[in-house]
């Protein structure tokens, strides 16, 4: 079904070709024409555990002091504009045909890394009562164009948001881990993933990665039940320190 979605999506943009979003021109491809994609500015050189920018690709003192709980973290691009308005439309104005521009260049960035592929894709949950404010959770939405496009489930029953959390920006790093404690929980426990259909390598999937806290508390939660090897991907990291 979302393959069938994706085909329709393409042939009506090629039937009626919309405005790029950035520049205004007319684009059968994608929310961005080819030249305004091209222009998005890369992340590049970083740290492979946390996706923090560096000058060369190596551990960042931050992760040598203490390793996050994912083994690794992939992002497609610097959160600055026009990527952070781009999110923001993503997110706040409901231009969900981003996600499958995002989701392109994501499985492009992937193909250059040549490392196995997850088993299953785990989008960061929204709690259910921003979710019912929101309509949609723009992290799974990008979840579920990279699964068409990979063809690798994404798994809605491993992570729930358990708790309401605040919006956290502007908050000092003490308040934001308060805010965050227990926020997510998975409905399993580690015996229950002990079966054939556990899955041992997780990529958990969110728009933005800004202090790593959410994936790191979120990574945690799944590392609780048994889950081997976790990666975490985003459309857009911020090079905030941590
Ligand atoms: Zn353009
Ligand atoms: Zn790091």
């Amino acid at each position: 079904m979302p393959r069938c979605r994706q085909y329709i999506t393409q042939r009506l943009r090629q039937a009626f070709p919309a405005p790029c979003l950035l520049c205004h021109v007319r684009s059968i491809n994608s929310a961005l024409c080819d030249d305004c994609t091209d222009d998005l500015p890369q992340l590049g050189l970083c740290c492979p555990h946390c996706a923090t920018p560096l000058n060369l690709q190596t551990t960042c003192g931050a992760c040598l002091a203490k390793p996050p709980v994912q083994d690794s973290s992939l992002s497609l691009y610097h959160y600055s504009p026009p990527v952070s308005t781009l999110i923001i439309a993503l997110k706040h104005h409901d231009q969900r045909t981003l996600t499958d521009l995002f989701a392109d260049e994501f499985v492009k960035r992937l193909a250059q890394n040549k490392v196995p592929s997850p088993d299953c894709l785990v989008a960061i949950p929204l709690h259910p009562e921003r979710l019912r404010q929101r309509g949609y959770n723009q992290a799974l939405e990008f979840a579920r164009a990279l699964s068409t496009r990979l063809d690798i489930p994404v798994r809605l029953d491993l992570l729930d948001r358990v708790k309401n959390t605040p919006i956290q920006a502007g908050l000092s790093l003490k308040q934001r881990q308060q805010n965050m404690r227990h926020a997510f929980k998975s409905p399993f426990v580690p015996n229950a993933m002990r079966g054939k259909n556990a899955p041992q390598h997780i990529a958990l999937v969110d728009d933005v990665m800004t202090t790593g806290l959410t994936f790191n508390i979120a990574a945690k939660a799944l590392r609780d039940i048994g889950v081997n090897h976790i990666e975490v991907w985003s459309i857009a990291r911020t090079s905030n320190a941590k």
